[in-house]
């Protein structure tokens, strides 16, 4: 029965084909070193095989080893062919007679494949395979039925025979070309992951690195992905956070605009930037500046937002800050013109005065006094309130403080504080800038009245420090500062009080820094605070 011996053939041959592809699926994607050596030792044992199995219809014998021999040349290279053409043809030579065709027909072959190999050495294999089976075909008519004269009346045979092989080379070729097929998609995909991984740690890396606030916020509002710098920023655990409902978190005021924002978003696919309060774990507000971005799904609907936010608490109190300072620089200018204005009548009211010296001298120098303050006044707010070039000079500290401790008097007298002063014996020459000098005295002077809702003492003292500076203290009968938060005084913003700016000690620091000296708080709460300036003497006091 040729054709279940046909069967049993093809079986055999496409099993044995599998076994290295299967193998190697298990073991590794890898090539292997000696591809060529080891496939063509491995085609010649199928080719052994095939010849085992051949089988004689009425006199001629049919195997399919040629079929191997194809496949190893176009596969796996002419070295891996000629090893297979050589042991199949020992194996051929073994088992039968009539040796001349055989060995003719296999150097023809391999003379012919080899040529062949060079000249499409780039083509697909499944198209060498094409060409090599050809050529096959042409020699075997050649040499068997025509040189030989094999079974020449017997066309059928030689047609069966070629068809046999064909057989055999296609199903072999099917099986290895889809295997390699299967290995590229699976090494395509897991190229892909890898990509996919890496790309995806990148963000990662950048998304959970940031202090800004990464959100992702899917169509139904919820929150698909929110960065950890969440936790550290509004104080909430990452899966607690997705859980709330996003009008807990932002300010009532803002939630409205947000929600209206997100809708525009999604129905009209606009980046946007928006500015919210989100409210901290432990209850206080935080500002934010907001970039959101659409992504668009699959089918062109926007799918997610990514909202990149900020904090912008800092950036505010700057602003907040400049505005201030300019509205203080405005209002400095017309002290200062003021000023001006007033001294120039004092001085006639003075002159004439003086013209017109009333019998009681008492009532005379008191008035005259009097007038002295007020021009001393307006002369220290003419000197402050003016732009001046910082020009280090030579000055008193004694004469400092007592002018601005004059220049602060009404206030304190309106108040009921008096300045009590403890000036040691000597000059306190000192190298600076009198007016930033001056300016560091009325900022502490002021928050030290500030302190003294109900009047009372402030003492200011200067005496050397033995160490070839001076100390300048303030001790005040105010609230007192809590312990806490001495370390954070000199901090820019930082007031406890509702209307403060927080800058005047960050000034005060900033200045005695300047002038290479240092500033040390004590304070007590209920009992007052001192404040220790030390600086610099020009020369020290023996
Ligand atoms: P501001 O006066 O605008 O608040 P400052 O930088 O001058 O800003 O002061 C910062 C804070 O330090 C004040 O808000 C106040 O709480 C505290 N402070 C400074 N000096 C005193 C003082 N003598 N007594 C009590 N508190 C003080
Ligand atoms: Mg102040």
């Amino acid at each position: 029965m040729i054709l279940l011996d046909y069967i049993v053939n093809l079986s055999i041959f496409s099993l044995l084909v599998s076994v290295p592809l299967i193998l190697r699926s298990f073991i590794s994607h890898k090539p292997l070193k000696d591809l060529h050596l080891l496939g063509g030792i491995y085609a010649g044992i199928i080719s052994v095989i095939l010849v085992g199995l051949s089988f004689n219809e009425q006199g001629y014998s049919y195997d399919i080893r040629y079929a191997i021999l194809i496949l190893a040349f176009s596969y796996l290279g002419p070295g891996a062919g000629v090893i297979t053409a050589i042991i199949a043809l020992a194996t051929r030579l073994a088992v039968s007679e009539n040796w001349l065709p055989a060995v003719i027909g296999v150097l023809l072959i391999l003379i012919a494949f080899t040529v062949i190999h060079r000249y499409t050495q780039h083509h697909k294999a499944v198209r060498k395979t094409a060409i090599l089976y050809g050529v096959y075909c042409i020699i075997y008519i050649i040499t068997v039925p025509v040189i030989f004269n094999v079974f020449r009346d017997s066309l059928i045979f030689h047609l069966q025979y070629l068809l046999f092989v064909g057989l055999g080379v296609i199903v072999g070729s099917l099986l290895i070309e889809s295997f390699e097929r299967l290995i590229r998609i699976i090494t395509a995909k897991k190229q892909m992951e890898k990509t996919l991984e890496e790309s995806e740690s990148k963000y990662r890396l950048i998304a959970e690195n940031t202090s800004d606030l990464i959100a992702v916020m899917d169509r139904d509002r919820s929150l698909s992905y929110l960065s950890p710098s969440h936790e550290f920023v509004l104080g909430y655990e990452v899966p607690e956070l997705q859980k709330m409902e996003v009008d807990i978190v932002i300010h009532p005021d803002e939630a409205e605009n947000f929600q209206a924002g997100m809708q525009r978003i999604f129905e009209n696919n606009e980046r946007m930037a928006m500015e919210f309060r989100l409210k901290h774990r432990d209850g206080h507000w935080i500002e934010f500046e907001s970039r959101c971005m659409p992504v668009e799904g699959e089918n062109g609907v926007i799918e997610h937002v990514v909202m990149i936010s900020r904090d912008i608490s800092e950036r505010k109190k700057a602003e907040e800050f400049l505005l201030q300072s300019e509205k203080l620089s405005i209002v400095g200018e017309l002290a200062a013109g003021v000023a001006h204005e007033i001294r120039n009548p004092l001085t006639t009211i003075k002159g004439f005065l003086q013209l017109y010296r009333s019998d009681n001298t008492q009532i005379n120098e008191l008035l005259l006094s009097e007038l002295e303050r007020i021009e001393n006044i307006t002369t220290e707010m003419l000197t402050l309130g003016k732009p001046q070039a910082i020009q280090m000079d030579t000055a008193d500290l004694k004469d400092i403080i007592v002018k601005t401790v004059e220049l602060l008097s009404p206030q304190a007298n309106m108040n009921g504080i008096q300045f009590k002063l403890n000036i040691a014996y000597g000059d306190f020459l000192i190298l600076c800038e009198k007016n930033q000098i001056k300016q560091v005295f009325l900022n502490i002077l002021k928050n030290a009245m500030e302190a003294m809702g109900n009047g009372g003492d402030i003492e200011i003292s200067l005496k050397s420090n033995n160490d070839g500076g001076c100390i300048v203290s303030f001790q005040d009968q105010g609230c007192g500062i809590p312990d806490e938060f001495l370390p954070r005084l000199g901090e820019p913003f930082y007031t406890l009080k509702e209307k403060g700016t927080g800058l005047g000690l960050m000034i005060c620091h900033k200045i005695i820094k300047q002038h290479h000296g240092s500033i040390v708080y004590k304070s007590k709460i209920g009992e007052g605070t001192l404040i220790e300036i030390t600086l610099p003497l020009l020369k020290a006091i023996t």
